[in-house]
């Protein structure tokens, strides 16, 4: 990574968004495309590699394409062609959800993609806009509110600084440091189970997709060259 030196410009900027993740990425994007100078924290160093969410529905496309990337995403993500069920264990459907067809929003009811993947669209999209400055491997560690706006402190590999901005978003994910620096309180209904997610290259030859949903069993979308991640 560059050294923050490198980057005195960052060190203010209008706001200030902590995490790179997709919301991240995605908020950094829209506020640029209005002008604003805006400058992401991230603590990690690189992307997280492993596929999470797998579907984004017609409202999240609309917002996609406010982001001036409908091409690069429909280019990167699939239509689901029809169901999603839940079936028991005797293979009995418990829930099908007909996600067949175009939704309210213009784009498809529910589409398939690699959220690593989508996250190198977001990434590729504002590190092509002057106004955005991603600074990798820099935590954001203190904030702290001031007449007109804040003052973040960060640990990078430079060691400590800050950063004065209008305004600080926290986009930095479920155990999130903005939410605790500010003192947020959040209601923990401890959902709690286990993944297992099959990222799979499927050949040419398959049938439609069918995603079924069993106990015991992974969220099948045909066969192909797996990825898998756990976590629960
Ligand atoms: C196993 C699994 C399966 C999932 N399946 C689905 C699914 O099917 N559908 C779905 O919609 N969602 C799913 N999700 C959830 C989805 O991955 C998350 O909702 C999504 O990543 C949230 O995006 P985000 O940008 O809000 O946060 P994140 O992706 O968590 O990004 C937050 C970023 O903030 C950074 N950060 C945190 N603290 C700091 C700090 N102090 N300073 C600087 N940076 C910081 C983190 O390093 C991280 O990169 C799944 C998640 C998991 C783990």
């Amino acid at each position: 990574m560059e050294s923050l030196r490198q980057h005195s410009s960052a060190l203010s900027a209008d706001v200030l968004v902590v995490g790179a993740g997709p919301v991240g990425l995605s908020l950094a994007r829209l506020l640029g495309l209005r002008g604003h100078q805006v400058t992401i924290v991230e603590r990690k160093a690189d992307a997280y590699p492993l596929p999470r969410a797998v579907v984004f529905d017609d409202e999240i496309g609309r917002i996609f394409q406010n982001l001036g990337l409908t091409d690069e995403i429909q280019n990167i993500s699939q239509a689901v062609p029809d169901h999603y069920e839940w079936r028991n264990s005797q293979g009995q459907t418990l829930l099908a959800m007909d996600w067949s067809g175009t939704g309210p929003c213009g784009w498809p009811i529910e589409s398939f993609f690699s959220q690593p993947v989508l996250e190198n669209v977001l990434a590729r999209a504002v590190a092509d806009m002057d106004n955005v400055t991603v600074l990798r491997n820099v935590e954001l560690t203190g904030i702290q509110e001031t007449t007109d706006g804040i003052v973040g402190t960060c640990r990078g590999p430079d060691g400590p600084w800050s950063i004065e901005a209008r305004f600080l978003v926290g986009c930095d994910g479920s155990r999130s440091t903005v939410r605790e620096l500010l003192g947020v309180g959040m209601t923990d209904l401890d959902f709690r189970y286990d993944w297992l997610i099959v990222d799979a290259s499927l050949l040419p030859e398959m049938p439609p997709i069918r995603c079924r949903r069993s106990p015991g069993k992974a969220c099948t979308r045909g066969s192909g060259t797996p990825r898998t991640s756990r976590g629960n």
